[in-house]
């Protein structure tokens, strides 16, 4: 389909920090090859927003989010410890981003594992994510306790268990495993575990209801990963799991993932800023660009996506063009290029 102005799809372009910008430039040079026809309304967060606007989320990003209800996202830096709160979070809360989908997918055979296929889905408002933090101080140490609290709601609970049990039915998959810590914390993760298994219930005979406590799940996921098919969790388990399952295909530069929410969908990388790597021009853009293809899958043209990720396979396998992170020597710009160069081949 050629882009006209009925089939223009407003959407909000977020570069970020440290390697974002980088990325996100090929990646849009790609989407565009690939034929995909997005208006883009760039924005800037993170540090980038703390630099021009004094705000790691400033006003006219939100604005356009609100305005297009659909944006690409490169990473963007938080302060560890002290400082702002994670603009991440704070996107999530903003646009009600309940769930963070993150798949895990053998792109390059030959690696450690092969064939790994799993989806994990992480709920993505609630749980110790929520920053009810705080210091007691006692004598002249200020930071002598820290507290902090978790909270999770019978409504949150369902929707991500509904969401993930639906995404199982109609992606054709059989089994979700539910991931918690409902031995130690009882309520908080109970209660994510008693409503998943109420939800499983309506799917009865269609997806399977697995479950596994966290840290065996940790455990499995590195010696069998290949009984896992669609993995629910809660905040923080599903933040730590994803990391280790994008270790599974080959490192954080492959792994994708989406925010989707009541108000808006934000499609990002997994890995963050990678300021080790920031102005080099060796990041790779694999996982953003994987992101970009779900994106494209969500407004409809799993056509585009399709063709985008048969071109990022016969980059890789057939060209072998990959970038250090991979064993190869492809810059973030060559890399791009090579995937644009397949898609512009008659058949792809
Ligand atoms: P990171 O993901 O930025 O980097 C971890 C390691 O992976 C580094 O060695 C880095 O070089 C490598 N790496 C990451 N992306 C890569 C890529 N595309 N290609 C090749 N190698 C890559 O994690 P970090 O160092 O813990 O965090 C840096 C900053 O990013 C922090 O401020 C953190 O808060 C932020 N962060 C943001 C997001 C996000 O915006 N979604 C996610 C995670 C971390």
């Amino acid at each position: 389909m050629q882009p006209t102005a009925e089939n223009v799809i407003p959407a909000t372009l977020i570069p970020g920090d440290g390697i974002g910008p980088e990325i996100v430039e090929s990646v849009v040079k790609v989407l565009e090859a690939a034929g995909a026809s997005f208006a883009w309304e760039v924005h800037k967060a993170g540090m980038a927003g703390v630099d021009e606007f004094d705000d790691p989320l400033p006003q006219p990003t939100l604005d356009s989010i609100r305005r297009t209800r659909l944006a690409l996202k490169g990473p963007l830096t938080t302060p560890v410890g002290g400082g702002y709160r994670s603009s991440n979070v704070r996107l999530r809360e903003a646009f009600n981003l309940y769930a963070n989908i993150r798949p895990a997918r053998t792109l390059i055979p030959g690696g450690r594992y092969e064939n790994i296929d799993v989806v994990l889905v992480r709920e993505n408002t609630e749980g110790l994510y929520v920053g009810f933090e705080h210091y007691i101080p006692i004598g002249d140490d200020p930071h002598a306790v820290a507290i902090g609290s978790g909270v999770n709601t019978r409504a949150g609970c369902r929707r991500i268990a509904e969401y993930a049990f639906e995404y199982a039915a109609t992606n054709g998959r059989k089994k979700v495993t539910v991931v918690h810590k409902a031995n130690i914390l009882k309520a908080l993760t109970g209660l994510f575990l008693e409503t998943a298994r109420q939800v499983s219930k309506r799917y009865e005979g269609r997806v399977q209801l697995d479950e596994r406590i966290v840290d065996a799940c940790a455990m499995q996921l590195v010696l069998d990963p290949w009984q896992f098919d669609v993995i629910l969790t809660t905040n923080l388990f599903g933040d730590i799991l994803s990391d280790e399952m994008a270790g599974l295909v080959g490192g954080l530069g492959m792994a994708p993932a989406a925010n989707i929410g009541v108000d808006a969908a934000i499609f990002e990388a997994v890995h963050g800023s990678a300021p080790d790597l920031a102005g080099q021009g060796v990041a790779n853009p694999l996982a953003l660009l994987l992101a970009s293809a779900m994106m494209l899958d969500h407004v409809g043209r799993q056509d585009l996506a399709r063709r985008m990720r048969n071109a990022i396979d016969r980059t890789l396998n057939e060209d072998k063009v990959r970038t250090r992170d991979l064993g190869g020597t492809a810059s973030t710009g060559q890399f791009a290029q090579a995937v644009i160069r397949r898609l512009n081949q008659t058949g792809n």
